[in-house]
């Protein structure tokens, strides 16, 4: 039967996101946001929940990128075949924008998990020959544009796939905004019960809206002036709701999902703290993150966890059986996963790794936060390091096109694979996307994690790591303040998150205990210790990927935000 039919009989969860990672075939992802959606959809699969996706067609992609030998990034387009991977709705809306009717059509991606469920994927289209040109790019680039441009995004995402939803005649349970770009759609949801007292109309929204922030800053929040929101949404809603509800000076996606969900988390414990400073008085939750544990454990590890911890990947609980597991195959499985690796560096860039030689790897968006040249502090000191027995490093990671300081540091570890090149062998590969990340995420021994706290809101790719025997090596922020025991599962770089450190001294330290540890914990560690390594190596797979995983983490939305009375 047709899953539309199926889900008509149902109360379902709809889970709006600007960016889905389903396919690397489908390029409308720009990272971590993007991967966790494609793993919620994954997961909701795999546990026959009732749920649809709801996002943009981005017919022209994030964006490939291309690295030049000096390190300059360059975006090339990314246009994409929705045809290829897509089914049309026979159905359409449309959203007033700047006065004008624009139309929208939908298209479904059907995500069959490997239990036989499925989960549909709304994509929302304006590309239509009855919109004017200037409407039908409106789903083209993802975060690409203005002000202007992103309004009318989110205008098409949120109310557009709010009515989308209604045509397709689902009986919806609750509405999920994955961070603030749909909030629009408590609007649409608040419209409809016009009439009413205030009070009860605020709870009638707040008891169908679920929502999860990711931003650990005011600067990230998606923000409007009202200027901008008059000219584009028109009278959409009186401005006396308009400012109640998502503030007094500019309209703010994040407060606004914050005032008009009934349920609303942060995507770890530390990052829960965090929001609920920057919001006094609000109920916020924590939900930590996890990965999808199917898709990112790597070939070898899959046969090995099928061998002998049958039924893991559908109840990755039973990680924490690894135990079960013998040394020697477990190493097996992981050399297994750094030569597919190897192979793939060697045929990017014709720079051949060893393995075994310890290899480090650092993959995620290119950004200042993040601080991928952390590593690079102190090259003399690092070459000091490196004397305790050899080391390889693999990086990767976009910028986005307008961040030029994510640019430049892709630039500046250009210069230092340039430097090193007698001491180290670097490489940075080009046009991140889910496919590489989970060969580098497998292949590495050491996954290396260096953001600027509290910027890190969860971060997943140690996580995934983890489901690879991959230990981790990782400032503690974000999840990882949950995940790490020292010299259990991992290491931490620099203090604790709860000992106060101006900045100076605080960054210092963190460089120090960069060095130190690897030059006397994990270097003589890897090559002189390999009973302790591969110890280390089962407590990531038995501590982390047993938790860290989003079969865990849905089952607390469900039973958090799905299904609790508010
Ligand atoms: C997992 C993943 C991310 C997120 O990485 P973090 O280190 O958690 O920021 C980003 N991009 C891709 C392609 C990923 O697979």
């Amino acid at each position: 039967m047709d899953i539309f039919e199926v889900l008509k009989k149902e109360q379902v969860v709809a889970y709006f996101s600007m960016e889905i990672a389903l396919i690397s075939e489908i390029p409308t992802y720009s990272g971590g946001l993007g991967v966790l959606a494609g793993d919620v959809i994954r997961t909701a699969g795999d546990l026959n929940i009732p749920f649809i996706g709801v996002t943009l067609i981005s017919r022209k992609g994030y964006f490939k990128q291309v690295i030049t030998e000096d390190g300059f990034q360059k975006e090339l387009p990314c246009e994409w075949d929705p045809e290829k991977f897509l089914t049309p709705l026979p159905i359409e809306v449309s959203v007033d924008i700047e006065g004008r009717k624009v139309f929208i059509k939908p298209w479904v991606y059907y995500w069959t998990a490997y239990t036989g469920y499925i989960v549909p994927v709304i994509f929302l289209d304006t590309n239509l020959p009855q919109n004017s040109e200037e409407d039908r790019i409106i789903t083209d680039h993802l975060y690409g544009g203005d002000a202007a441009y992103r309004l009318k995004q989110e205008i098409v995402l949120g109310i557009g796939g709010f009515r989308v939803l209604e045509a397709l005649n689902l009986n919806i349970r609750k509405y999920h905004i994955n961070e603030g770009h749909s909030a629009l759609l408590t609007l649409e949801l608040l419209k409809k019960t016009d009439g009413r007292p205030i009070e009860e109309r605020l709870e009638t929204v707040r008891e169908k809206c679920v929502f999860t922030t990711h931003t650990p800053v005011e600067a990230g929040h998606d923000k409007f002036s009202y200027d901008l929101v008059k000219k584009i949404l028109g009278d959409f809603i009186s401005y006396d709701l308009l400012t109640k509800f998502g503030g007094e000076r500019e309209l703010n996606m994040t407060l606004l999902a914050l005032n008009l969900s009934g349920y609303v988390n942060g995507v770890a414990k530390r990052h829960q703290e965090i929001s609920s400073t920057m919001f006094p008085g609000r109920k916020i939750s924590a939900i930590t993150n996890g990965v999808h544990s199917f898709t990112w454990t790597s070939g070898s590890f899959r046969k090995l966890y099928d061998e002998y911890i049958p039924g893991w990947a559908n109840e990755p609980e039973l990680l924490a059986r690894v135990e079960i597991i013998p040394d020697e195959k477990l190493w097996e499985a992981h050399q297994q996963a750094k030569k597919e690796l190897i192979d793939l560096i060697y045929s990017q860039t014709k720079v051949k790794f060893d393995e075994n030689i310890l290899t480090l790897g650092f993959a995620r968006r290119a950004t200042a936060y993040k601080r991928p040249h952390l590593l690079f502090s102190d090259l003399n000191r690092l070459r000091r390091v490196k004397r305790k027995g050899p080391l390889q490093i693999v990086y990767a990671g976009k910028a986005h096109p307008r961040d030029e300081e994510g640019k430049r540091l892709i630039k500046e570890i250009f210069n230092y694979i340039k430097e090193l090149k007698n001491d180290i062998a670097i490489v940075y590969l080009q046009d991140y996307n889910i496919d590489m990340a989970k060969k580098i995420v497998s292949g590495v021994d050491v996954w290396l994690n260096t953001p600027q706290r509290p910027l890190e809101a969860s971060g997943t790719s140690g996580m995934k790591a983890a489901h690879n025997g991959v230990i981790n090596f990782s400032v503690l922020d974000g999840w990882w303040i949950e995940g790490c025991l020292e010299g259990v599962t991992g290491w931490s770089i620099g203090p604790s998150p709860k000992e106060e450190r101006s900045i100076e001294n605080h960054l210092q330290e963190e460089i120090d205990d960069l060095y130190n540890k690897l030059e006397y914990i994990i270097i003589p560690m890897y090559y002189n210790q390999p009973d302790n390594w591969i110890r280390m190596m089962k407590n990531s797979i038995g501590n982390i990927a047993s938790y860290f995983n989003t079969h865990r983490m849905m089952k607390r939305y469900i039973t958090d935000a799905y299904f609790r009375r508010i």
